[in-house]
């Protein structure tokens, strides 16, 4: 099969580290040139070292998706360095504290909610506008299971990618017919910094993932990747406004006999 991605320019948010690092490799070895984002320039520096070991082609750029200005700065420098952009992957997030409601401090609400959701309004404000000219393409957003389920203490996670797929839905209806894709994946417990950080806060973590998830085991970040690249990709030439679970059978809901 000839690479899903040969010539293509493709912009990924959250690169740094975890499922965003996985899309980037995925995505090179596919044949694209990657435009790269993360606050982290550490995190970029390792991926990017990863991305050119293969010969592959990867710009990166430090910045905080929350902000306007650096978002817009950073797809003008896109469009200016590639004359492109087939795929974007708005993928950067954060979980929050783990707190009740009554608890949950509201700068703390407001952070995740622009981290994870602000963040992928005003990547896919930007993003459209040059697919458009690119001739079309495709944009997947990271969710999470939590759009689908309300995880006790993560009110602000919940909230951000319950609204991710919202945004997916609204931003895939308004460019349907300008040959724009725009679809969501929803990993389940991924094996990501994000989270073994809280496993290894929590030590019933480990018991959890053998009664939630049903395969029994956590994701790994080029599983979630495998399933992004797909989505964004021309194999998925039909599907548009849809979330993808990627989670081991986390949200089937039923039970076994
Ligand atoms: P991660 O912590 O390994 O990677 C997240 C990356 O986003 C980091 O490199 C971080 O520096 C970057 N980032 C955070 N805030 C940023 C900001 N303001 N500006 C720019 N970059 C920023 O986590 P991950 O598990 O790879 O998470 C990636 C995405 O997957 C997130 O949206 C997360 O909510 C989602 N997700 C993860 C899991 C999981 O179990 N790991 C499950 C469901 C959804």
């Amino acid at each position: 099969m000839p690479p899903l991605f040969s010539n293509k320019v493709v912009a990924v948010t959250g690169a740094g580290s975890g499922i965003g690092r996985a899309i980037s490799l995925g995505l090179v070895r596919e044949g694209a040139t990657v435009h790269l984002a993360d606050r982290d320039a550490e995190g970029l520096a390792e991926t990017a070292d990863l991305i050119r070991s293969e010969e592959g082609r990867a710009f990166t750029i430090q910045l905080d998706v929350s902000s306007e200005l650096q978002i817009e700065d950073w797809i003008e420098q896109i469009g200016s360095m590639s004359g492109r952009l087939d795929a974007a992957f708005n993928n950067a997030g954060i979980t929050g504290p783990a707190k009740r409601i009554e608890d949950y401090p509201l700068e703390d609400f407001q952070r995740v909610i622009a981290v994870n959701l602000q963040s992928v309004f005003l990547g896919m404000k930007y993003q459209i506008p040059l697919i458009k000219r690119s001739g079309g393409g495709s944009i997947v957003n990271t969710a999470s299971v939590a759009a689908l389920t309300g995880p006790g203490g993560m009110s602000a996670y919940a909230a951000s990618k319950h609204g991710v797929q919202g945004l997916t839905r609204v931003v895939a209806m308004e460019n349907a017919a300008h040959r724009i894709r725009v679809n969501a994946i929803a990993p389940g417990w991924t094996e990501t910094p994000m989270v073994v950080a809280n496993s290894e806060q929590n030590p019933g973590f480990a018991a959890l993932v053998q009664t939630a998830i049903p395969a029994k085991r956590g994701g790994k970040p080029e599983e979630i990747a495998a399933a992004a690249i797909w989505l964004a990709s021309d194999a998925a030439s039909y599907v548009t406004g849809h979330m993808l679970t990627v989670d081991g059978g986390m949200t089937i809901g039923g039970f076994e006999l």
